[in-house]
């Protein structure tokens, strides 16, 4: 298929938005927003900002506008707030509400590649039943954050005419709410998950068969997580498989994953991409993994989410480059 050049990328001329439309590329993102204490090689932090939506919504804040739907309790720091909306991230659904906010802890292994959660508090995120403000509706892009499935189902019917919804699920409940999560993702356009995860979905120890079995559950597009060795893409026309970025340093791995996510959908969106309605190039696919990629490296580089701050695109930018002469051959 024809390409032309836009900024330096290659994109099918089908696939390019009217600059008009682009202003209204908006994600919304649902998920824990979280104080977790962190062991790591490196070091340790007894309480610092995270959760799963905090993360996915920095890193996607550096391709599109960004708005959060999530529940803190009455600690919740004003600095940690200024963070997420110095990067432009909408906080009109970011409850707040008596209580503690969830609280999460977990310690690495030498190499990292392990961890062991030590205490989960769920506090206000256990009665979390997300309700979108009036103003996210009508957003074109959703992500939904690994929550219970009947909520994230909710969140979905709340946006009816986004134009791609995708999210993360996690063990617990792909063992003890699989009809639940069946359903939900049935209706998905991606899924994105780790190695592990989509054998325990599928059924299936080989990778590339629990990837196909999981194409047959609903979603169009299946992005696996692997680590520190990378990520695929799977889709019935397409594979795509990529090494992770290699870092001298990790400092701590907490939110690799979200970054990710949060790289790969803010990507698709800053493109205007409409997987519901078939408009999408493959390519732009396989370069949204690369930005995923990109993201969950930066993201390991510093604790929590400290690597956000001083983050810029053009920083992004150069390791996206830099991945691409790494694996060209
Ligand atoms: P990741 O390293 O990508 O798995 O994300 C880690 C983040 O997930 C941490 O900041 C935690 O606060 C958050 N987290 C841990 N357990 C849960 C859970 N059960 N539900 C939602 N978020 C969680």
């Amino acid at each position: 298929m024809k390409e032309v050049s836009v900024g330096g990328r290659y994109l099918n001329p089908s696939f390019i938005v009217p600059a008009c439309t682009m202003q209204t590329m908006s994600l919304v993102v649902v998920g824990s927003v979280a104080y977790d204490a962190i062991e790591t090689p490196h070091g340790r932090r007894e309480r610092t900002l995270g959760g799963a939506c905090t993360y996915i919504a920095l890193s996607a804040s550096y391709f599109t506008q960004t708005g959060i739907v999530g529940v803190v309790g009455d600690d919740f720091a004003p600095d940690d707030r200024v963070l997420l909306a110095n990067k432009g991230i909408g906080l009109e659904g970011l409850e707040q509400v008596p209580g503690k906010t969830f609280f999460w802890s977990g310690v690495y292994s030498a190499d990292m590649n392990e961890r062991t959660t030590l205490d989960t508090q769920l506090n206000v995120f256990a009665d979390f039943n997300p309700k979108l403000p009036a103003s996210y509706a009508a957003r074109p892009y959703l992500f939904l954050g690994n929550i219970q499935p009947a909520l994230q189902l909710g969140v979905q019917r709340q946006m009816p005419r986004a134009r791609f919804v995708g999210g993360d699920t996690m063990n617990f409940w792909i063992n003890h709410s699989r009809d639940e999560l069946l359903s939900t993702i049935a209706n998905w356009d991606f899924l994105l998950i780790n190695d592990s995860e989509a054998r325990m979905l599928a059924g299936e120890n080989n990778l590339r068969k629990a990837a196909q079995k999981i194409l047959d559950l609903g979603p169009n597009t299946l992005v696996i997580k692997r680590g520190e060795y990378g990520a695929m893409l799977v889709r019935k026309d397409t594979l795509f498989i990529t090494p992770g970025y290699l870092l001298e340093d990790v400092f701590d791995p907490t939110g690799a994953g979200d970054c990710f996510a949060g790289g790969f959908a803010g990507y698709l969106a800053e493109r205007g991409f409409d997987l519901r309605n078939g408009h999408f190039d493959v390519h732009e696919l396989h370069r949204a993994v690369i930005y995923g990629s990109v993201m969950g490296s930066f993201c390991c580089e510093q604790f929590g989410v400290e690597r956000f701050r001083a983050l810029t695109r053009a920083e992004i930018d150069q390791r996206f480059e830099e991945f691409r002469r790494f694996t060209a051959f």
